[in-house]
């Protein structure tokens, strides 16, 4: 599977643990797919699936020892509030999700989702999401997000130590980048806006297919 994605493409990306257990599956519309840049847009009200406890609880619903050492599965809703851009540097292990807010689109801030290097499949892109996050409400200044979550996914058996350490050492490359307020977050991202033009993708009935 060569080549790159297409401007206004509709795509899949998708959130699969081990590249076998789906955690998550998220229709986009391709704005830039090159050697530097993987860049996709969620838009409101896309149909997309979501990690959920096998009864249908959130996974946030139970401590994160339960959640974590529970089978998952994933629900249909649909994408709610503004419209998200995923800025992926290349063959990175994370993403600067750019997030806007009701009612008039303002810049709400930048979530980096760490998260495995995007692999090409016949239907977009997988990644598996790593748990770990940090918020950027504005420049240079940061917080972690869900560390508790990833120390429970370890005490439960979700990740290894090593693995853990891995993902923490790739936040904390983040955090350099934040401190730089080097690319992607320099890179005026946050004034970009989609062509009001694109159609919200579907979800196609072969979303799950490994
Ligand atoms: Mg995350």
């Amino acid at each position: 599977m060569g080549g790159r994605f297409e401007p206004g493409e509709q795509i899949l990306f998708r959130s699969v643990k081990d590249g076998r257990k789906l955690h998550g599956a998220l229709p986009v519309t391709v704005v830039r797919d090159d050697t530097t840049l993987s860049v996709l847009y969620l838009s409101e009200g896309t149909p997309i699936r979501w990690p959920s406890l096998a009864d249908g609880r959130d996974m946030r619903s139970i401590p994160p020892e339960e959640a974590f050492a529970s089978e998952w599965t994933t629900v249909e809703r649909k994408w709610e509030g503004e419209g998200m851009l995923m800025v992926t540097p290349r063959g990175a292990a994370h993403s600067v999700w750019h997030f806007w807010e009701k009612p008039n689109r303002s810049f709400w801030g930048w979530y980096v989702n760490l998260q495995a290097p995007l692999r090409r499949t016949a239907h977009g892109y997988d990644s598996e999401d790593h748990l770990l996050d940090i918020w950027v409400e504005s420049p240079r200044s940061w917080e972690w997000k869900d560390s508790h979550e990833l120390d429970a996914a370890v005490r439960v058996g979700y990740y290894t130590a090593d693995q853990a350490g891995a993902i923490r050492a790739e936040g904390k490359r983040v955090l350099g980048r934040i401190e730089r307020w080097a690319s992607p977050f320099c890179d005026g991202w946050e004034r970009w806006e989609p062509d009001p033009a694109w159609p919200n993708p579907e979800l196609p009935s072969d979303w799950d297919r490994l």
